[in-house]
């Protein structure tokens, strides 16, 4: 049949293309294209449930709920790894490898000791059958929905000379260019930033939901493969296979024929590890011959054939200066420490986070102090102690700020938060001025002709003081303003105005709420149609809305209790602010088919397919992929699929033509 032959064809393209692009980062069309083949693809596979896959290319994009994760046995146990931490260490290992060999050659593969989560994943006849976690060796969660969402791991692997059944071994970790991005999403909501890379990403392995997994940029490097009948002898060709399977294998993996070459590969990429764009902490050394590995065999909780050697996090000392402490746009205080520049792992560094009072008591740290500072799983580099032996003796223990260094507000510390925050709200200028700057960004309203710096000067010119404040902006007030030329004064009016044209949801972001980012504002917007019922919305019921946790619902509730900002909503209400969810009137809409789930298949007359879908809808009915026990009814057109037919008859359940399905509706 021709529709299965085009759903074969477009799996296989789109395989082609996610490893083009994720493995092999060389992609070849567009991701226009790209998403317009998937599109296709989702819809044939919808209209055509019999044709169901799991290991489509459709199911990356995750959806499926796992609330408890199965433990599962692994087949093979997976090991840890010996550490070393000098090539001493490592003459040391090769002498006994040597003892139990007898005086052989060896050769060594070195591979990059990736910082992240291990995953097993496991193959039958070609496919992604299972992917199951670390755990304690023995056994661990099954976490395959999860690990299909990333886009790096075949789903179906390539070539036909792979084995009817093994285990591949690898690291899930998250790239730092991802980790920095959702950090800034998080920073952008007023939420607590991640800590570092790999805890982000052996956390995304057991969230709940797979389109949540799916949203995050993680990736998956492999590194051993294991299993009866591997068409290969050596650690180095298999990571080759594995390579020609579809497997993302690092090429910066290298053969080294003694133990020279691995103190080479150790001595270069101690220094260029930095230039890589995801964390590693070490490098990983495996005697190269299965045969050599089989010999050596294991001891109770590590291979004897392989170790790794780890890197030391480069540190240097230098002195701190000053403390600065920053005000963010939720008022949140951020000590940061100004340092006597310095070099360290390839860049200068000047200051370093103190993240919070806390940290600070617990470090002890004085000014003036000689600190140690690390750049390791962080970005951002952090102090690890203090050089007691260069103390003055006279420098006195840091007081932290009691009050707020822009507005001289008093600060707070809400219970169980490690961060003191100004109360300050509509007073204090690094506040006023980041909210109106999160007003206008891209993903909020989006203002043309207006920046962050403007924003600044605006309020220090007196001319705004809140986003509402922006709408009443004239030409003339604007010229006087540094570099504000005609053409850009009008630019900015005009973007401000068009903003009124942005729909509810994305206005509701915009508002700041604390905790209320792109997708929470979507679903209260949802929920809640306007800001007027959102404004009065209590504790419980905020709470019955899906994703809405007691943390978001307390400060939706805040937000709304004050008075400013009611004042500030009725504001940009008359200025003809989007307040409420426009959705287009529906003459045809009842609710005839509420509560009934309805399968569609086959080629139809008197509608077309995406018509037909649109009227249950419409009607309030729910429109069901696959025939289950919860279908009511099956509509079936010309060509309904034998397999659907049969389903249908089998489960007892009704199945009707497009022409009593228009009688139903029509129905009084
Ligand atoms: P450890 O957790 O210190 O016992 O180190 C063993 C862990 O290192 C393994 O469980 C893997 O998750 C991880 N690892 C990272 N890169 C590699 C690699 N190239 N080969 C083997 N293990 C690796
Ligand atoms: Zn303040």
């Amino acid at each position: 049949m021709d529709v299965l032959k085009t759903i074969q064809s477009l799996r296989e393209e789109l395989n082609f293309h996610n490893h083009q692009y994720y493995v092999l980062d060389a992609p070849t069309i567009s991701d226009f294209e790209f998403d317009l083949k998937l599109k296709q693809l989702q819809d044939l596979e919808s209209q055509h449930p019999e044709y169901f896959d799991e290991n489509s290319p459709t199911q990356r994009v995750g959806g499926a709920i796992t609330k408890n994760f199965q433990t599962v046995q692994h087949e093979y146990r997976m090991y840890s790894l010996d550490n070393s931490y000098s090539k001493d260490d490592l003459k040391d290992w090769e002498a006994r490898i040597q003892k139990v060999l007898g005086n052989v050659d060896l050769a060594y593969t070195c591979e990059l000791k990736y910082d992240g989560a291990s995953i097993s994943i496991t193959y039958e006849n070609g496919k992604l059958k299972r992917a199951v976690t670390r755990g304690d060796g023995f056994q661990g969660d099954d976490v395959t929905t999860n690990i299909k969402t990333i886009k790096s791991v075949p789903l179906k692997l390539k070539g036909d000379d792979f084995p009817e059944k093994f285990d591949i071994r690898g690291e899930i970790i998250l790239p730092l260019s991802g980790f920095e991005k959702m950090n800034q999403e998080l920073i952008e909501i007023g939420e607590t930033p991640y800590s570092n890379p790999r805890n982000t990403a052996s956390g995304s392995l057991k969230l709940q939901d797979s389109a949540e997994v799916a949203k995050r940029p993680l990736d998956c490097l492999l590194y051993f493969l294991i299993g009866n009948n591997l068409p290969f002898n050596t650690q180095f060709d298999g990571l080759s296979h594995a390579r020609s399977w579809g497997f993302k294998v690092p090429q910066q993996t290298k053969l080294a024929q003694n133990l020279e070459d691995v103190f080479a590969f150790i001595d270069y990429w101690d220094v260029h590890r930095h230039d890589l764009p995801y964390e590693t902490d070490g490098v990983v050394i495996k005697v190269n011959s299965f045969q050599h590995q089989d010999e050596l065999g294991y001891t109770a909780k590590s291979p004897r054939w392989a170790i790794a050697y780890k890197f030391k996090s480069e540190q240097v000392s230098t002195r701190i200066n000053s403390i600065d402490y920053q005000v963010g746009r939720t008022g949140s205080i951020t000590p940061v420490a100004n340092l006597e520049p310095v070099q360290l792992a390839g860049t200068i560094v000047k200051r370093a986070s103190l993240h919070n009072a806390d940290q600070i008591e617990k470090l002890d740290i004085r000014l003036g102090d000689v600190v140690y500072v690390e750049k390791g799983g962080e970005i951002i580099p952090k102090i690890i102690g203090v050089d007691l032996f260069q103390r003055n003796s006279e420098a006195s223990p840091i007081h932290y700020i009691t009050h707020c260094p822009e507005c001289m507000t008093e600060l707070i510390r809400h219970e169980g938060e490690a961060n003191h925050y100004c109360p300050n709200y509509y007073g204090c200028p690094p506040q006023i001025i980041g909210r109106v700057q999160h007003y206008i960004t891209r993903k909020a309203m989006d203002i043309e002709g207006l920046g962050g710096e403007t924003v600044a000067l605006l309020y220090q010119n007196g001319l705004v003081h809140s986003y509402a404040d922006l709408y009443d902006l004239k030409v003339e007030q604007l010229l006087p303003l540094d570099r504000m030329a005609q053409k850009s004064a009008e630019n900015l009016v005009n973007g401000v105005q068009k903003s009124k044209e942005v729909p509810f949801d994305r206005v509701l972001y915009a508002l700041g709420i604390r905790y209320v980012g792109e997708t929470v504002a979507k679903k209260l917007a949802k929920h809640y149609k306007n800001i007027e019922a959102l404004s009065k919305a209590s504790l419980t019921d905020l709470i019955l809305v899906d994703e809405i946790g007691e943390k978001i619902a307390q400060s939706v509730l805040e937000f709304f209790e004050n008075n400013d900002n009611k004042l500030l909503i009725n504001r940009l209400k008359n200025y003809g602010v989007q307040l409420e969810l426009i959705e287009i009137f529906n003459p045809n809409a009842t609710d005839k088919l509420v509560g009934k789930t309805f399968v569609v298949s086959g080629v139809f007359s008197i509608f077309s397919r995406d018509e037909l879908k649109k009227s249950i809808e419409d009607n309030g009915g729910k429109v069901g992929s696959s025939i289950s026990a919860k279908t009511d009814y099956v509509i079936a057109g010309d060509n309904m699929g034998p397999a659907k037919l049969e389903k249908a008859n089998q489960l007892n359940i009704p199945i009707i033509t497009e022409q009593e399905y228009q009688n139903m509706i029509d129905e009084n």
